[in-house]
């Protein structure tokens, strides 16, 4: 059971949002820098993303009506200008990702400039700055939340500490959080990736699908808010997109849920606490001021 259930549009009983994460080639050139350009095997993984799968993936959109987000490096915008053209054509969302898909952790210093190099290409790109924010391997920090709240975002997408959306309350500032989990993230099941230390067998599609759709199940039995957090090079390819496909074909005809980018997920919360219909739980950050063990 959820406590907390938030009213969905139209009565509908669970919203699923199907997330893109569309990193590229960006992991190797971040986590090589002095050679990535020519680990030819890596970068080639990155590029099927932009070039193979997003049109696969807006293809499906387009036939189901299905207007999702995407979170795209600054650097992949300005590398792989056709493939964002056609996200934003699509009518889809295009979130805040890093710009190389530096971690914030790692890059704490130096976070500022990244973050905003990144803000910049989006202003550029699609006409206005982008809603939300989900770090590059969900590393988080302070100074991420700080330059959120300074930026006027709506919401982020790289925290994990409810089922359905929440409130993040900072510097007398607020945005939601959309919640992620590694259970509805395909990194685990379909990643192999020598080359930043992530070696593991791959599963069968219908493996690695069923974690998955046993989270939807949960969720949809809850009343809950359903999110995939995929990559195009993963979960894009062929036979692991054939089955996402018939799972929303299958979804749409059977279940009550409303699919939606995340910003107007975020509208719909904006709604509802206008309205006095619901109220988000909060979590007040910083949760330490510093290291535990004095
Ligand atoms: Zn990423």
């Amino acid at each position: 059971m959820i406590r907390n259930p938030i009213p969905w549009p139209e009565g509908a009983r669970c919203a699923v949002a199907i997330t893109f994460d569309m990193d590229a080639d960006s992991l190797i050139h971040i986590a090589r820098p002095a050679d990535a350009h020519d680990r030819l095997n890596p970068v080639s993984v990155g590029r099927y993303g932009p070039t193979v799968a997003i049109p696969r993936i807006l293809e499906t959109y387009r036939r189901f009506g299905l207007k999702q987000s995407f979170f795209v490096p600054g650097w992949c915008m300005e590398q792989y200008p056709k493939a964002v053209s056609a996200i934003l054509k699509d009518g889809h969302e295009i979130g805040h990702h890093g710009y190389l898909h530096e971690d914030p952790v790692e890059t704490a210093e130096s976070q500022r400039e990244w973050f905003e190099k990144a803000l910049e290409v989006h202003r550029r790109v699609t006409g206005r700055k982008p809603r939300g924010y989900r770090a590059p391997v969900y590393n988080i920090n302070q100074t991420v939340v700080d330059l959120l709240v300074e930026h006027g975002f709506r919401y982020d997408s790289s925290m994990m500490a409810d089922d359905i959306p929440y409130l993040v309350k900072s510097g007398g500032e607020e945005f939601y959080e959309m919640p992620v989990h590694w259970g509805t993230d395909d990194w685990p099941p379909f990643a192999h990736y020598a080359e930043i230390g992530y070696l593991m067998p791959v599963k069968s599609p219908s493996q690695g699908l069923a974690a998955f759709w046993e989270e939807f199940d949960a969720t949809y039995e809850a009343g809950g808010f359903f999110m995939l957090i995929l990559h195009p090079f993963l979960t894009g390819r062929l036979a692991r997109w054939r089955l996402v496909e018939r799972w929303i074909e299958r979804t749409m005809a059977e279940k009550n849920v409303w699919f939606a980018k995340l910003e107007d997920i975020a509208d719909h919360l904006d709604d509802l606490r206008a309205s006095g219909k619901w109220e988000p739980r909060a979590e007040s950050l910083p949760y330490y001021t510093g290291p535990v063990l004095e």
